[in-house]
């Protein structure tokens, strides 16, 4: 019995191009799972699932989020701090400045925050959905405690 996961997808546009390739790729495996993605990189993931799966209502398993620059990428930071994200797989341009820069300081922050498994490249999704892990019912990451942050004394 495998768990159907909440899998964040996001590409910076020189990126969008091999994460559409990945997903071609992985489509089946995808399927199993709902997909959140940031609304430019969700248009052409659900085109590249849709091309596979005719018969498939592919609204059904992808939302569609704002695009990254105009709040995006912050709508998926909101997510994973309130635990419904299991996975973000985040193909980011090492070699651009992007406007939003701090939006993606965020989202990868929180990411590390909430202890969710982040891909940042083709190489690591392909780590993360090869996993055994992937779906285990018996398996979920641990969340460090702050509570010693939330309860420390403000003179
Ligand atoms: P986009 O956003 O999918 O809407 O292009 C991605 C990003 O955060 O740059």
């Amino acid at each position: 019995m495998k768990k159907r996961l909440n899998i964040a997808l996001v590409a910076h546009d020189n990126m969008k191009k091999e994460l559409v390739e990945w997903v071609d790729w992985n489509h089946k495996t995808l399927l199993v799972h709902h997909l959140i993605c940031t609304g430019t990189t969700g248009r052409l993931v659900a085109k590249a699932i849709a091309s596979h799966h005719r018969d498939v209502d592919v609204e059904t398993f992808i939302t569609l989020l704002k695009s990254g620059p105009l709040g995006g990428d912050q709508q998926l930071g909101a997510l994973i701090a309130t635990a419904r994200i299991d996975i973000l797989i985040f193909f980011w341009d090492p070699m651009s400045a992007q406007p939003h820069d701090v939006d993606v300081k965020a989202l990868l922050r929180l990411a590390s925050v909430y202890n969710v498994p982040t891909a940042i490249n083709k190489s690591s999704a392909d780590f993360i959905i090869s996993s055994p892990l992937l779906g285990n019912v018996n398996y979920s990451p641990t969340i460090k405690d702050y509570s010693g942050y939330i309860e420390r004394s403000i003179k």
